[in-house]
């Protein structure tokens, strides 16, 4: 049996009767930039995710920087940050000149630790960036209570946390901006890159819609020095399709998850996924917890499943990063899950019989 890691090909196969007349009618009405698709997914998109405002970007890596920039993050400032993500979280915050600082995880959610954010407070702090990582929300109340305290905004990344829920909230609807990434992979994805900011706050969303547009508020008239990022029509339109599905996607990864945890409960080796009971996650990916992470990656392999890693090498040990001096031992949970850490396949249309199959693989592997 082959197993992929995530198949795209038989979802597109489920919306494909609606996506092709839509890109055709764009195509004929030449609507390709701005326009009613965009209008309608990012007023769809507000409402699913709890939010007042949506503004359709470039990517998820854009939704962060302009997110920031709105929030008046800029050079000589700093952003507290998880080293257990991926590095587009903190490109956006380099980027803006700011600096990134990093907090530890917790051992179970890998999630960011929250009793390790005061002591990286500095007068220099303008930023708090939790990351929902793996479609599961970081414990938002602690975080936000530190932050109010010190005057400090938090952006959420909750590029995979599409319709995640804290506390029967929505991922993204919690700090002054959510930032959202519809790459094809995402629970959400478009048919190229995408993104979204969703905030509850008129002022950020006016200046996140300008600094998409060329710092433009009418047109060739520039307010700010901003940027070419804006979301295609075609890429809303494909969204507002997906969108109507995703609650019943995300249900399916939810159900494969639990079928992966009760098939796994009796393989002790393996350290299942943790869900805290003040989140809902959307399993944007599935990952397990194993001492030998390498060995049982390529003995799947040779069993044609496919798996993936989240993430092998922190982002302060990068050397994009070196500058910030970061040594080994700098963050013991994030180095020590990062050498075990093993995503297995999970997309919303994995079959059963192909997990049974990752899983009756990975108890052949502890056999040996
Ligand atoms: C995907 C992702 C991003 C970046 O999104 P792009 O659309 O690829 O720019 C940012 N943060 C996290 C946690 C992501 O998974």
């Amino acid at each position: 049996m082959k197993i992929p890691f995530l198949n795209l090909k038989v979802q597109y196969e489920q919306i494909k009767q609606e996506v092709l007349p839509m890109i055709t009618e764009a195509m004929e009405n030449a609507a390709f930039i701005g326009g009613p698709q965009v209008l309608g997914f990012e007023s769809e998109f507000a409402e699913f995710c709890e939010s007042e405002h949506c503004i359709g970007v470039n990517s998820g890596t854009d939704a962060l920087r302009f997110a920031l920039m709105a929030a008046g993050v800029g050079p000589e400032n700093e952003v507290i940050t998880v080293p257990n993500t991926f590095i587009a979280t903190t490109e956006a915050i380099s980027q803006v000149g700011a600096i990134p600082v990093f907090a530890d995880i917790y051992h179970d959610t890998y999630n960011i630790d929250v009793t390790k954010i005061a002591e990286k407070i500095t007068r220099k702090t303008k930023a708090i960036i939790p990351v929902h990582l793996y479609g599961q929300a970081a414990d938002m109340d602690p975080l936000l209570e530190i932050a109010g305290q010190n005057n400090i905004v938090v952006i959420e990344d909750a590029c995979q946390a599409h319709g995640a829920l804290y506390k029967n909230k929505k991922a993204g609807s919690l700090g002054i901006a959510g930032c959202f990434s519809f790459y094809p992979g995402k629970n959400l994805g478009a048919f190229g890159e995408g993104g979204a900011v969703v905030t509850q706050h008129e002022e950020i969303a006016q200046k996140i819609r300008m600094i998409r547009d060329h710092g433009q508020a009418k047109k060739y008239f520039h307010d700010m020095v901003g940027y070419n990022g804006r979301l295609d029509a075609i890429q809303a339109g494909v969204l507002r399709i997906k969108l109507r599905l995703l609650k019943e996607w995300n249900d399916a990864r939810r159900k494969n998850a639990l079928y992966y945890n009760e098939l796994l409960s009796d393989v002790p080796s393996v350290t299942t996924p943790f869900e805290s009971d003040f989140a809902e996650s959307v399993y944007h990916l599935y990952v397990i917890l194993v001492e030998d992470r390498d060995g049982l990656q390529d003995f799947l392999n040779k069993k044609g499943v496919s798996t993936g890693l989240h993430y092998p090498r922190p982002l302060h040990l990068q050397k994009a990063y070196a500058h910030l001096g970061y040594k080994e031992d700098s963050f013991p949970v994030t180095e020590k899950v990062s050498k075990r850490l093993l995503s297995l396949p999970m997309f919303p249309e994995l079959k059963r019989t192909q997990i049974e199959y990752v899983v009756s693989s990975i108890k052949d592997f502890f056999k040996k």
